[in-house]
């Protein structure tokens, strides 16, 4: 069945999977040469297609094959691109002014979106927020936060996490290659320690919270040093490090001890936040409340936008003038946050997140029955992932993942690749996509790994 969407890409957008050209087609082809010789090669390409328009569950290229999107430009159109709500709202406040910069005349929209947020976010203390362009400025800027108010320095974060490309995020962000690799030195103070990974501990998975958290916590305490830590930084759902859902248990265990030391707890939400987990935050599912919690990907329907929120009190700690930048909380990226806001609470798209695990995680399991190379089958909402391995033994495949995910791009399926070792298929599908494309993505994936 094909359904039109009322606005993405025009009215004219069908949302179907369409082939017309080989991957990539000619139009692609000569794009990627004039991008070679003028783009810095170190800007890598998933799939080697050039974008026209994209909306609903869809992504049409130049030479006008349509691909099921299982991606969100990695978890940022949640909402589908260019969702009605996003396009009017920026429209209206493209018309209205582009800038004025947030520190020298403020305006309503930037506050708007802080009160959304302090609504929004788990627990019902008193919130304030500040805006940035990037989620890692806004993970910078909670660990500068986090330190004016504790007055200590160091920062704990966890194996296989991911918090950015700047030079304190390259810090806290655990894998080497791409993000780190050639780019040091790294800033100091920064100390890692473990997290519980089920399918990849030791002991197994049975108490894999437990002794994940007492190691943890043994290395903060005697390496570390509590009073000298300022915050612990974890995401909920760990994305670039493999969709690793921390065995249940180990981040309240870590938040009570952050809670029982004075050290600020930071969530970073930034992609399992704005409803992509089948909550407004991934965290809510075991009850945590962050002290801090950073936001971006998923907050503005496709605008550079991020945020840091969190108690009152802690954001207070810092004087005025010490938190800003010239573009941070840009009037036209908070007005696509109010229109991304405004669909996910109209059409409910936490619901739909939890629809859309329904209707795939069963069939990722099924196939993970069928196929060995799939060692694992994890995530949850519209987070979901497979991790492969060596059939028969829990080594890595990561060569398996790059040739599957390629398969999948030549049959008309937008998919991402993630994972410390390479070796997890992630999928990330526009929360809006009809259910009749999910499935035959699905289909592709299943045709695709029968022939691995
Ligand atoms: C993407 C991501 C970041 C960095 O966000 P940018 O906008 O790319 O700077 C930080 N933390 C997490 C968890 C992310 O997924």
């Amino acid at each position: 069945m094909t359904t039109m969407t009322d606005t993405p890409g025009g009215p004219s957008l069908p949302q179907e999977r369409r082939l017309v050209t080989e991957v990539p087609g000619p139009k692609s082809q000569e794009l990627m040469g004039r991008k070679r010789s003028t783009v810095a090669d170190g800007v890598g390409t998933v799939m080697p297609v050039f974008a026209r328009r994209a909306g609903g569950g869809v992504l049409e290229d130049v030479d006008g094959n349509s691909f099921i999107d299982f991606g969100s430009g990695i978890a940022v159109t949640s909402v589908g691109n260019s969702a009605e709500a996003v396009v009017r709202r920026a429209t209206a406040q493209l018309e209205s002014f582009t800038h004025t910069c947030a520190m020298v005349t403020p305006y309503e929209p930037y506050v708007e979106v802080c009160e959304e947020l302090a609504r929004l976010t788990p627990g019902d203390h008193a919130k304030k927020s500040a805006l940035f362009n990037s989620g890692a400025e806004a993970v910078e800027n909670a660990v500068k936060i986090a330190r004016v108010h504790t007055k200590r320095q160091a920062v704990v974060v966890f194996d296989h996490g991911y918090h950015g490309r700047t030079n304190l995020t390259m810090a806290l962000t655990s894998k080497d290659m791409p993000y780190k690799h050639g780019f040091g030195p790294f800033a100091p103070e920064i100390y890692r320690v473990p997290v519980a990974y089920p399918f990849r501990w030791l002991t197994g998975p049975e108490n894999c919270a437990e002794e994940a958290a007492a190691q943890a916590i043994d290395q903060i305490t005697k390496q570390v040093g509590v009073d000298n830590v300022a915050a612990v930084v974890i995401e909920p759902v760990l994305g670039e490090g493999g969709f690793i859902e921390p065995a249940k248990g180990f981040l309240p265990r870590i938040a009570e001890f952050a809670r029982e030391n004075g050290i600020v707890f930071v969530a970073d939400e930034i992609q399992s936040g704005f409803c992509r987990t089948g909550q407004w935050f991934a965290c809510e599912d075991e009850g945590i409340v962050p002290d801090l919690i950073t936001t971006a990907k998923g907050i503005a329907g496709g605008l550079p936008l991020a945020a840091v929120t969190g108690r009152a009190e802690i954001m207070d700690a810092v004087h005025a003038g010490g938190l800003g930048g010239t573009y941070g909380g840009n009037p036209v990226a908070c007005a696509a946050a109010l229109g991304s806001i405004e669909t996910m609470r109209e059409q409910d798209l936490a619901g739909r997140a939890r629809r859309i695990e329904e209707v795939m995680k069963p069939r990722l399991q099924k196939m993970a029955e069928q196929y060995p190379v799939i060692g694992e089958v994890r995530g949850r909402g519209a987070m979901l992932a497979i991790e492969l391995v060596k059939p028969g033994t829990k080594d890595p495949h990561p060569e398996a993942t790059a040739a599957l995910a390629k398969a999948c791009h030549q049959e008309g399926l937008l998919v991402l690749t993630t994972g410390t070792y390479g070796n997890v298929m992630r999928f990330l599908p526009p929360l809006v996509i009809g259910e009749n494309l999910l499935e035959e993505g699905l289909d592709v994936l299943e045709g695709a790994l029968s022939r691995l």
